[in-house]
């Protein structure tokens, strides 16, 4: 069978999963469409879970408005490619970013390519799906052929680790610093891998949950602390030969997670906010504490093409074992059962398989 008869035959059955409203999705039948000049259409062959779709599942999102398709971490194989594509041909295994910067505004031209408002605006979702249509401004910017030896569901690790590169080149961690970081899901736990990847001396979590600060512990951190115990301040004060840690990053995108990392960390050190907390929510600084005790506050939202890089080398290396972060496996029509699974902490990411 032909290529186009082949999708053809295939669109039949071709399934995309649409969020509806919070806490209600469909799977619905679409017809995939045909690419346009630069664009591919990729058959999805992996999906993951990430916190930001579970954000969505819960109280729905501030810029997608719903119904909508969702899902934006995947690898897959080339289906059709558009006019004008040279880089990928039809077969081509290919990992993405779901954005990519336009390359000439304010932002792009100053290398503040995460703030260029094509990222956001124009961020391909739909990843939970049997194909997805990718846009040729991330055709030509932040696709990679994916390595043989890289397994689909490490492959679309892309999206996530990207986002830890950025912050990390922020924070710049030396190898004989101490890092707290606060949260022990998934994003959390991938700092972690990365931070001991780069050779960084102690790297602690402080998290809540007893499943998931045991897999904080099996997976990256060489030490892990109960947030939610009485003991936590006194035991993350005591790090570092008692003077706190050098570098803390925030991973809850909780206010809380906020004002703990800043009064955590040490004189001198750095604190990088990396979640994002809730539209609204405001943190309250002790001016005389950032002052006096000359703390650095990093904030790092998203990522440029060259994070994205970074983390294709990295992925590609496969160095940080960040495979292990995907410890549940569901089908495309389970997905429902998947957000079931995240509320309950029973997995940090899932993979979705078509
Ligand atoms: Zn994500
Ligand atoms: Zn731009």
């Amino acid at each position: 069978m032909n290529e186009a008869a082949q999708i053809y035959a295939d669109r039949i059955h071709a399934r995309q999963a649409m969020l509806l409203e919070p806490g209600r999705l469909e799977l619905r039948e679409f017809e995939p469409p045909a690419p346009g000049p630069g664009e591919l259409l990729v058959k999805i062959e992996c999906a993951l879970s990430c916190g930001t779709d579970l954000k969505t599942w819960r109280r729905g999102h501030p810029v997608w408005k719903l119904p909508a398709p969702f899902g934006h971490e995947f690898a897959g194989v080339v289906a059709a490619a558009g006019p004008g594509v040279e880089k990928f041909k039809v077969g081509d295994a290919v990992m993405a970013a779901p954005t990519a910067p336009c390359g000439h505004c304010f932002y792009c031209v100053r290398g503040q390519e995460n703030l260029c408002a094509q990222a956001m605006d124009r961020m391909v979702m739909g990843a939970y799906a049997d194909y997805l249509l990718l846009p040729a401004h991330i055709v030509a910017r932040n696709a990679f052929h994916k390595p043989p030896a890289l397994p689909f569901e490490e492959a679309a690790l892309l999206e996530p680790l990207s986002c830890v590169v950025h912050a990390q080149e922020m924070a710049r961690p030396e190898p004989d610093e101490c890092v707290l970081i606060i949260g022990a899901g998934a994003f959390g736990i991938m700092h972690a891998m990365a931070l001991k990847a780069a050779g960084v001396r102690q790297v602690v979590i402080a998290g809540r949950g007893g499943k998931r600060l045991q897999w904080a512990g099996e997976l990256g951190a060489d030490r892990v602390i109960d947030a939610a115990c009485d003991d936590a301040a006194r035991a993350i004060g005591a790090l570092n030969g008692g003077y706190g840690p050098d570098l803390v990053i925030e991973c809850t995108g909780q206010v809380a997670g906020w004002e703990a990392a800043f009064r955590r960390v040490r004189r001198g050190g750095r604190v990088v906010f990396f979640g994002g907390c809730a539209a609204g929510t405001a943190l309250s600084v002790d001016t005389r504490r950032m002052h006096y005790d000359n703390l650095t506050l990093l904030a790092p939202f998203h990522f440029r093409p060259r994070d994205v890089t970074a983390a294709f080398a990295m992925l590609s290396a496969r160095r940080l074992g960040a495979g292990r972060l995907i410890n549940a496996r569901r089908r495309l029509d389970q997905l429902t059962e998947v957000f079931a699974m995240l509320e309950r902490s029973a997995a940090l990411k899932c993979a979705v398989i078509p």
